[in-house]
């Protein structure tokens, strides 16, 4: 074989080694893209989403970070997104930005609505990244576009510290295909969660439902006595609640209730559970409170409820509550007991409670246990 025809076959030879190799990158690539694709649309929590995009995903895909961007376009994203899994939070910090379609109208307009990828993208998109430790040291990013029925749901920021990771124009099928899995999954999470909420809410007055309240109930009760904590359950119904339906009408009734959700949430902490009973009875637990705590809380919400003139239909109207208190610990014996037993016998102590402030007169808070207060040391409408 003569010298060119032999140099001719060595670069060919090179040429095909090359593809070889380009095809085994893109097989193997492929593989990547389709098992976290698999991954994502599988996911049916906020939590595992946050889980998978935000810590497997930079490993997965070998980069520096990631930040997710979501449009909150039914003003509850926050919401279904933190509650009532906290744990989110510790995979999102400065990772998950959901923007408000009004005050953030701005940087809603600026995302993209094809990939955009380079160098200058970190510029463009700074003020989206700059509480990421790694912020300095990116060298090339993607802002990929989340999108549903032709709208934008919001944005995935890839951000590399290989310069030449994210270029104009070059591998944006790849990312098309798993911006297009992410939204999917995204609008799928989201919907889940707005469907479990809803199965977990008293229409009337969105507070929780009892299906809702006896389960949390029992893992709050599991979590306080790993950690010897007490947790408190009030049980509070309105005095005389069939005169003001009789005498207000029953829609008034309806406003009162609700109403009296919103008095509730007002005196309790974002972590207490406040779900309605029944017709005008409401529970809450108080994890990780003491009995004196929870005592001055239900005492607050009584003085504020029969203190006030309400004002439904501009006709004056005042109303009274009973509140009954008991403890877990007040429970806890040698033997130990199971959830079912325990978050039983606690509701039907806060009853009992309930029951005595009623026959102490009404409009008091009762500690199961201890003696009704007399009627004429109890503060309240005449
Ligand atoms: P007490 O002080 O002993 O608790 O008396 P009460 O009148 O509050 O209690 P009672 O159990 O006699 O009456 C409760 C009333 O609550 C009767 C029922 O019609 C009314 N109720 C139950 N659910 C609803 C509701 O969703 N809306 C309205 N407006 N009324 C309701
Ligand atoms: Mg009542
Ligand atoms: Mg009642």
């Amino acid at each position: 074989m003569d010298d060119s025809l032999y140099e001719k076959n060595r670069l060919l030879q090179r040429k095909l080694d090359n593809l070889i190799k380009q095809a085994q990158t893109n097989e193997r690539k492929q593989q990547l893209y389709e098992s976290f694709g698999f991954d994502i649309i599988g996911v049916t929590t906020p939590a595992q989403l946050s889980e998978l995009l935000l810590c497997q995903m930079p490993k997965r895909f070998q980069l520096l970070d990631v930040t997710l961007i979501l449009i909150d376009h039914h003003q509850d994203t926050e919401h279904l997104f933190f509650n009532p899994d906290e744990d989110v939070r510790r995979y999102s910090t400065n990772r998950l930005i959901i923007l408000d379609t009004e005050t953030d109208a701005h940087l809603i307009q600026s995302l993209p609505d094809r990939p955009l990828l380079g160098t200058d993208v970190m510029k463009k998109y700074r003020s989206m990244t700059g509480n990421l430790n790694s912020s300095l040291q990116v060298k090339s990013a993607a802002m990929l576009p989340l999108m549903r029925s032709e709208r934008i749901i919001g944005a995935l920021l890839l951000l590399s510290h290989d310069i030449n990771r994210y270029q104009e124009g070059i591998g944006t099928l790849f990312l098309q295909k798993l911006s297009a899995m992410t939204a999917v999954a995204i609008e799928n999470c989201l919907n889940q969660q707005r469907i479990k909420e809803i199965s977990y809410q008293d229409a009337l007055t969105q507070a929780y439902n009892r299906r809702y309240f006896d389960l949390r109930l029992k893992e709050e009760i599991a979590r306080c006595i790993r950690s010897d904590d007490d947790l408190i359950c009030m049980f509070l119904d309105v005095d005389h609640f069939k005169k003001i339906n009789d005498t207000f009408g029953h829609q008034t009734g309806d406003r009162v209730l609700k109403h009296m959700v919103s008095l509730i949430k007002e005196q309790v902490r974002s972590c207490d559970i406040v779900a309605r009973y029944g017709g005008e009875e409401f529970v809450v637990a108080l994890p990780m409170t003491t009995i004196q705590a929870a005592h001055d809380v239900a005492e607050r919400l009584r003085l504020a409820i029969c203190s006030a003139t309400f004002n439904f239909n501009d006709k004056p109207l005042r109303f009274s509550i009973s509140i009954g208190i008991a403890c877990l610990k007040s429970l806890m014996t040698i033997q130990p007991l199971d959830l079912d037993t325990l978050s039983a016998a606690l509701l039907d102590k806060a009853d009992q409670a309930l029951y005595m402030a009623k026959s102490g007169g009404r409009n008091q808070v009762t500690v199961y246990g201890s003696r009704p207060v007399p009627m004429n040391s109890v503060q309240g409408p005449s």
